[in-house]
C-alpha cells in the first residue's frame, strides 16, 4: 500500500477492516480467527464440530476491493475509501460512505476517530479527514469558478425516527414531496468555512449522541448516525451541488436480544435488521443502474434517496470485523452481507 497512490472511485467499493484484539481479549487468550493474506482476500477460520464430535477449522475465503488488517491506520483506510469520493461531490455527485459491523468492531473508531483528546496519539476519523479534504478542494483554484459553499448536518436515526444532533436531539419529520424529493423538515444545516468548525460540530454532535437518559439517548450502538457535508452554489436559492453522507450504522448483531422479553428491544432489533436489509437492496440497485430504487423501505434509505440515483453517485462500504473467535458468527454474517452488496 502506498498512501500517495491515487485511487479512481468505483461506483461501489466494498472493503473490510479488521481491528486488533483488545486488551481484554488478549487477557482472555482470545484466538484470532481472521487472516488477511493480501490482494483484497480475507479468511475466517471458523472452529466447527463434526457429528462424531471431532473438531475442525472451516476456512472461508472472501474477496473485497480492499481488506485492511489490524495494522492499518485510519489514515490508510481513509485514503482508499472515502478520499476518492470527495472529488465526486465537487463534480456534482452524491457520495456515501458506510461503516457497517457488529458493535465493538470499530465503526465509530473509523468514522469519528477519538475525540476525547486525552490520548496523545488520538486518531483522526474519516469524518474529520473528509472535512479537511473538502476545504482543500474548495480553496483550490480548479473549483473556484464553481462558487460553492459548504454546510454540515449531523443527525441520528433511532427506531425509524430522525433526531438532530446539532439541535439538542430535536425529533424531526421526514417528508416526501410529489417529485419524490425527500426532506427532513427543520434539520439544522450549518454553514462552515473551515475544517476546524466541522470537527467542533462532530465533537458536539457525538457527545449529544451518547449522553442523556431517554431510550433514544442511551443506545448509540442501536442508532445510525449520519454526517452530511453539503455543497451549495452561492446563488440566491443556494442550489444543491453535491453531498457527502458519512454513516456510522447501528450494530448489525442480528437478534442479539431475542431472548429478552423487553418489547422495546425487540422492536429496536427488528427495525435495525429491516433498515440494513433495505440499505443492501438500495446499494445493489445503484450498482445495477436500476430505475427502481426501493428507497421507501425505511427511514435510513429514504433520507439517503439522492445517494442511490444518478450517474455520479458513488458509494463505499467499510465492513468492520472483530478478530476474536467469540465473534466468529457475527464476523461471517458481516462478510456475507458485504459480499452481497456488490454481487450482481
Ligand atoms: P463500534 O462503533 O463498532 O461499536 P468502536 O469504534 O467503539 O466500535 O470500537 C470498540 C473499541 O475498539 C474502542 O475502544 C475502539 O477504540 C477500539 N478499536 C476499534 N477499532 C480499532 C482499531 N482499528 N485499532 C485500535 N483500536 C480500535
Ligand atoms: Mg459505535
Amino acid at each position: 500500500f502506498s498512501t500517495t497512490h491515487q485511487v479512481k472511485p468505483q461506483k461501489i467499493c466494498v472493503c473490510v477492516r479488521k481491528r486488533p484484539l483488545n486488551k481484554q481479549e488478549v487477557i482472555k487468550k482470545e484466538i484470532d480467527v481472521v487472516s488477511i493474506p493480501g490482494n483484497g482476500a480475507l479468511l475466517v477460520h471458523e472452529p466447527k464440530q463434526k457429528v462424531d464430535l471431532t473438531k475442525y477449522l472451516d476456512n472461508q475465503v472472501f474477496h473485497f476491493d480492499f481488506s485492511f488488517n489490524e495494522t492499518a491506520t485510519n489514515d490508510l483506510v481513509y485514503n482508499f475509501t472515502a478520499k476518492p469520493l470527495v472529488q465526486s461531490i465537487f463534480e456534482g455527485g452524491m457520495a456515501t460512505c458506510f461503516a457497517y459491523g457488529q458493535t465493538g468492531s470499530g465503526k465509530t473508531h473509523t468514522m469519528g476517530g477519538d475525540f476525547t483528546g486525552r490520548q496523545q496519539n488520538s486518531a483522526k476519523g474519516i469524518y474529520a479527514m473528509a472535512a479537511q479534504d473538502v476545504f482543500t478542494h474548495l480553496n483550490h483554484k480548479r473549483y473556484a469558478n464553481l462558487e460553492l459553499s459548504a454546510y454540515v448536518s449531523f443527525f441520528e436515526i433511532y427506531n425509524g425516527k430522525v433526531y438532530d444532533l446539532l439541535n439538542e436531539k430535536t425529533k424531526l419529520r421526514v417528508l416526501e414531496d410529489d417529485r419524490q424529493q425527500v426532506q427532513i423538515v427543520g434539520l439544522e444545516e450549518v454553514y462552515v468555512s473551515k475544517a476546524e468548525e466541522v470537527i467542533k460540530m462532530i465533537q458536539q454532535g457525538s457527545a449529544c449522541r451518547t449522553s442523556g437518559q431517554t431510550s433514544a439517548n442511551a443506545n448509540s450502538s442501536r442508532s445510525h448516525a449520519i454526517l452530511q457535508i453539503v455543497l451549495r452554489r452561492n446563488d440566491r436559492a443556494a442550489t444543491l451541488h453535491g453531498k457527502f453522507s458519512l454513516v456510522d450504522l447501528a450494530g448489525n448483531e442480528r437478534g442479539i436480544d431475542v431472548s429478552s422479553n423487553d418489547r422495546s428491544t425487540l422492536v429496536e432489533t427488528a427495525e435495525i435488521n429491516r433498515s440494513l436489509l433495505a440499505l443492501k437492496e438500495c446499494i445493489r440497485s445503484l450498482g445495477m443502474n436500476s430505475d427502481h430504487i426501493p428507497f421507501r423501505l425505511c427511514t435510513l434509505t429514504k433520507v439517503l434517496r439522492d445517494s442511490f440515483i444518478g450517474e455520479k453517485s458513488r458509494t463505499c462500504m467499510i465492513a468492520m470485523v472483530s478478530p476474536g473467535m467469540a465473534s466468529c458468527e457475527y464476523t461471517v454474517n458481516t462478510l456475507r452481507y458485504a459480499n452481497r452488496v456488490k454481487e450482481l
